[in-house]
């Protein structure tokens, strides 16, 4: 049985899934190619609110992606949907983010203001790249007279092809360490957006696709849904190895197209896992491979599947050698 069989749905993560920076992730178009040729619902989900989903729908389409409005979704998006449903009809809501997020509240029927002098009932932050050091006073100020206080989403950091660059988690945290307390916040690995992803892509059984484990693995843990952990963006076998119960994905791949080959069984016992033929045993302390490490990127996973298995029931397990001989996984 391929992996994508037990599910109704394919919620996917956008960077370091299925591009990265300006390119599509290698094999990733083909792989949802066909997942569209069998008619199997695909949902693209972002934290970016900065962007509108119309920009990100171009961008997916410009690198061979059919995406289009019904399956497109904007932690932007959910926030203003979940305002809505929070805050009276048309309350006044100070904006610290992009245009973007600001059109998207006016459009839910908010009053969107700028000044805590204009008192809102409600600040929101979202990621904007030209966030002026002002803002984050109003958000303060609004913030200490009484306004709730929400965020699109709170990723401490974005990737880029520089290196890592504060997310709006960071102005989050700036304003934290004023006010004190904690905003309500929308985007992965907060439920309101997997609960309106699975909405959207009217899915009772969906899976989702992601390359981080604190933002996509825990977000589906947390609203129960199952999960592919991918090997093309953030992170790695050692970040797999170390996760956390609830940042601990259903299964993993080296890319999406994972989702149409066959389910990586395992078979697991107190010492001693074993995947495809691939035997990791506990043997004093330390993880160790019966046999040579395979020579092939898929059995290398199969081995890497084994390791965290058992490194998940015994976390004192040393695993570090075993997993620098498996080169082909990063
Ligand atoms: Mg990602």
């Amino acid at each position: 049985m391929r992996l994508i069989d037990g599910y109704d749905a394919a919620l996917f993560d956008l960077d370091g899934v299925l591009y990265l920076g300006p390119q599509p992730v290698p094999g990733a178009v083909a792989a949802l190619q066909a997942l569209d040729a069998e008619e199997i619902r695909v949902l693209y989900v972002t934290n970016n609110a900065a962007r509108e989903a119309r920009v990100v729908i171009d961008q997916l389409r410009s690198l061979g992606y059919s995406a289009d409005d019904h399956n497109v979704l904007t932690s932007a998006q959910v926030a203003a949907a979940g305002l809505a449903e929070q805050l009276p009809a048309g309350a006044t809501v100070l904006c610290a983010g992009s245009p973007n997020l600001a059109g998207l509240l006016e459009r839910a029927g908010f009053e969107v203001v700028y000044s805590a002098a204009d008192k809102p009932v409600a600040v929101i932050q979202g990621y904007h790249p030209k966030m002026d050091w002002r803002v984050l006073d109003e958000v303060c100020l609004a913030i200490q007279a009484g306004a709730r206080w929400y965020a699109t989403n709170d990723d401490a950091s974005r990737p880029t092809d520089r290196g890592l660059v504060p997310g709006v988690g960071g102005a989050v945290s700036v304003v934290r360490l004023v006010v004190g307390g904690e905003p309500i916040v929308f985007g992965k690995p907060h439920q309101p957006m997997l609960r309106e992803a699975m909405r959207r892509a009217a899915a009772t059984r969906p899976i989702f696709v992601g390359d981080r484990l604190d933002t996509d693995i825990s977000g589906a843990n947390g609203v129960g849904i199952d999960s592919l952990l991918v090997f093309t963006g953030a992170h790695g076998k050692e970040d797999l190895v170390q996760a956390s119960p609830e940042q601990r994905p259903t299964h993993i791949g080296a890319g999406v197209s994972a989702l149409l080959a066959p389910v990586r069984p395992l078979s697991l016992s107190a010492d001693r896992a074993e995947c495809r033929g691939q035997v990791v045993t506990a043997d004093q302390g330390r993880a160790v491979l019966a046999g040579p490490v395979p020579p092939g990127a898929e059995e290398q996973l199969d081995v890497l599947w084994a390791v965290a298995q058992l490194a998940w029931v015994q976390p004192e397990l040393d695993c570090r050698a075993l997993l620098e001989s498996l080169t082909l996984v990063r």
